[in-house]
């Protein structure tokens, strides 16, 4: 297999970059690269402003407002975005929810929802995990009972990132509880502002409400609100979940991480020189790099085979726990190299603008937050224990 860049490729790495030169706020690219905290406005700015080149929906069809680029596009893309710090592109909407639209959504859901998503007239939240269904997706019990032309939605999600931003969450719902669990789950859009919605913030390790609890109390949903057929939402789920795991591998994130923690290793000290020339630190950092360009070309070839058109197997598992665990590893390095400047936490430091500054340099304020934040990587998208019995059995036949 070649894994080579075509010239046309390489055109298009070179538009990217040129477009990021001009375009991305260096506001936003300082905050990313210092590590502070993005608004809900920023997220929008960012969008809007990908939004205009007809870039923000990468994945998706042109005939729907996307870009229509391939697996290797996108991989180009989101390597050069995550170089130049920029934010995110938040993927509720556009990465999870856009495609299901696509495939299963009726005419009228498409028309009227898909270019909500791209001009951000609509936030978008993922309400799937509940607190007994989480790896255990097919057990959630959230209840939508049919009265008339409405469902009756009663029930509790949790973890549901960046809920209070959003305005609209899709979610999954028992309409039946015949037959097998899979086989009463319906996918149902719901309008956070209705009566009966409430949203409560979970604080994590970092000091962050990332992600909150949502409960509905008796909330009544138009029944055009249903996605595709009731009790066929486990099919739509499964879809889902195969674009939310998409560039799974994180490779620009932990180019990006490991380009940062070799700038601090040459600043930091250590026995009179810079801790990048320490023999063991130095080794630290070359196993985590080799690991990280291994697994770059594995996820290279998995990419290359998804633009010829293969569904990705049990490789995006394997891609999922080494991009995760590579990413903590990195983490776990920063940290080490700004040495007791971890232990100080300036929650106030990572908001830009902030009066106070934090104890020690800029480089190091964030070490810590992110180290504690990143532990979720190994935990959403599919734990990596289960993403270890996954290839067990599907490439070591266990
Ligand atoms: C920061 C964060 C953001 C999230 N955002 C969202 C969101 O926006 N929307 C949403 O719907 N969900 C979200 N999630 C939920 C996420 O998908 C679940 O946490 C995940 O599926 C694991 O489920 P659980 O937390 O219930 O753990 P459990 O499933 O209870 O697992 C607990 C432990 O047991 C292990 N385990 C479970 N089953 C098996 C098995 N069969 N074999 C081996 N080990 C197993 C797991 O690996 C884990 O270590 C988020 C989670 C986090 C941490």
């Amino acid at each position: 297999m070649d894994l080579s860049f075509t010239e046309e490729q390489k055109a298009f790495r070179a538009e990217v970059r040129r477009f990021l030169d001009e375009k991305l706020p260096k506001r936003l690219s300082d905050k990313g690269r210092l590590g502070q905290r993005l608004t809900k406005q920023d997220y929008e700015e960012w969008h809007a402003i990908l939004n205009e080149k007809g870039w923000l929906a990468g994945n998706w069809p042109k005939e729907h407002g996307g870009a229509g680029w391939n697996a290797v596009e996108r991989h180009i893309f989101e390597e050069e975005t995550t170089a130049a710090h920029a934010p995110r592109i938040v993927p509720f909407g556009l990465a999870m929810l856009g495609p299901v639209l696509q495939k299963f959504g009726s005419k009228e859901q498409q028309d009227y929802w898909l270019p909500r998503i791209l001009n951000g007239d609509d936030w978008w939240c993922q309400g799937y995990s509940e607190p007994g269904a989480g790896s255990d997706l097919a057990s959630v019990k959230t209840t939508a009972e049919r009265d008339g032309d409405h469902y009756v939605v009663n029930g509790q999600k949790t973890w549901t990132t960046l809920g209070q931003y959003a305005n609209m969450i899709f979610c999954l719902v028992r309409t039946s509880k015949e037959g097998k669990p899979q086989e009463g789950i319906s996918f149902l859009l719901v309008d956070m502002n209705d009566p009966g919605v409430t949203v409560r913030p979970i604080v994590l390790l970092d000091g962050e409400p990332e992600v909150n609890e949502v409960f509905f109390d008796n909330v009544r949903v138009p029944v055009e609100n249903l996605v595709g057929e009731e009790n066929k939402g486990w099919t739509y789920a499964k879809y889902l979940l195969t674009h939310e795991r998409t560039n799974i591998a994180g490779v620009g994130f932990a180019n990006a991480g490991l380009a940062n923690l070799k700038r601090i290793a040459r600043l930091e000290q250590s026995g009179g020189r810079p801790l990048i020339e320490d023999p063991l630190f130095a080794a630290k950092i070359a196993e985590v790099e080799i690991s990280l360009m291994a697994m770059a070309t594995t996820n290279l070839r998995v990419v290359s085979a998804a633009a010829a058109g293969q569904a990705p197997g049990a490789e995006s598992s394997m891609l999922k726990v080494k991009g995760t665990v590579i990413r903590q590893e990195i983490n776990a390095l920063t940290k080490q190299a700004v040495g007791p400047w971890a232990m100080p936490f300036v929650s106030e430091a990572l908001e830009a603008g902030s009066n106070e500054g934090p104890v020690g340099p800029s480089y190091a304020m964030s070490a810590t937050p992110h180290y504690l934040n990143n532990r979720k990587l190994s935990i959403y998208g599919g734990s990596n224990e289960v993403q270890k019995t996954i290839i067990a059995k599907a490439i070591l036949e266990l």
